[in-house]
């Protein structure tokens, strides 16, 4: 028996998110751009976000995490910029305005200067100017660059030879080269390759096909984010958009994997948690709604949205296509 989808609680729970109100809320600030993301996409999936956050003062706030020494987003006023709190704000802009038109044409420049300064010589990117490396970096910097149309064949030259670097014999990818497979970097390693237009260098497709499909735990039909670990409702949109984005995703038992989702609603308070019963997040209640798009949007009557960029599809047809 399929359990019933509580959309009006779900859409309650992340406003009072986004009102800030929570102690929790503010001990989590480093997460508040991404949160802000997590939020605007829960909504906008659920075809509510118009009437539910009002447009300006979203904008207000975003300019207002502007860091004007490094020229990129933070993730809370006054705080360093980074390249992940950059592309949420991006995000979040873009779907207010795809031309971009609430920021000037310096600041423009500045974020460009700021993302390819901070690509390595090997082609990888690091998070900010501390140095840490990771795939998702790479991956953050290379969707942020389309959204802002400044890919070079360059850049995308070398990041994607970095991204094959770390994929492993078993099939999946890891956070940098020699690394364990992990369900998110397959995600964002699939999806900077996507977004260059660079899949083809994945010459063993079936091999990670075959990794992510056993990725899908049973009973209870939810994915792991490596083998022999805990279901984790995130990873149905880690998973899942990587499968998508290799029209795969008929691989995996779709219908259960909705069922586990369904399984992780808080029924009375709203929002989505990792495991069934446990404390739910923005984070998990954004990526099972979006989860749940991917399985099937018009059944739950949400948007589209895209696997490349978890941004409606609506938005990302008129990026303009990146010419290899
Ligand atoms: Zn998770």
């Amino acid at each position: 028996m399929s359990i019933q989808f509580v959309e009006d609680k779900h859409i309650q729970y992340v406003i009072e998110q986004e009102s800030h109100r929570t102690f929790e809320y503010w001990l989590s600030e480093h997460l508040r751009m991404n949160g802000l993301y997590w939020g605007v996409t829960a909504l906008i999936t659920m075809k509510s976000l118009d009437e539910n956050l009002n447009r300006q003062d979203v904008i207000d706030y975003i300019l207002s995490c502007w860091d004007s020494k490094n020229g990129a987003f933070g993730s809370f006023p006054k705080h360093d910029a980074h390249i992940l709190s950059t592309l949420s704000a991006l995000q979040v802009l873009k779907i207010y305005d795809l031309e971009l038109k609430m920021l000037s044409i310096q600041q423009k420049s500045s974020l460009v200067t700021f993302i390819k300064n901070l690509q390595l010589p090997n082609g990888s990117f690091q998070g900010d100017k501390f140095g840490e490396v990771d795939t998702r970096f790479v991956y953050t910097a290379i969707s942020a660059l389309s959204l802002l149309d400044e890919l070079t064949p360059k850049i995308a030259q070398s990041a994607s030879n970095f991204i094959m670097e770390c994929f492993n014999f078993d099939g999946g990818f890891g956070l940098s080269p020699g690394a364990e497979s992990h369900a998110a970097q397959v995600f964002v390693c699939v999806g900077t390759l996507a977004i260059l237009d660079k899949l083809d260098l994945i010459r063993n497709e079936t091999k990670l096909v075959n990794w992510l499909s056993e990725r899908q735990v049973l009973p209870s039909g939810g994915f792991n984010g490596r083998p022999e670990k805990l279901p984790d409702v995130c990873y149905s949109w880690w998973v899942l958009s990587s499968l998508s984005i290799l029209n795969k995703k008929h691989w995996v038992d779709l219908n259960k994997l909705e069922q586990f989702i369904l399984s992780c609603q808080d029924l009375k308070e709203g929002g989505l948690s990792d495991r069934p019963d446990n404390q739910t997040d923005v984070y998990h209640t954004c990526f099972g709604i979006t989860g749940l798009s991917l399985i099937d949007h018009k059944k739950y009557d949400f948007i589209e949205i895209d696997p490349v960029y978890c941004m409606p599809s609506e938005i990302t047809k008129n990026f303009k296509k990146w010419k290899k």
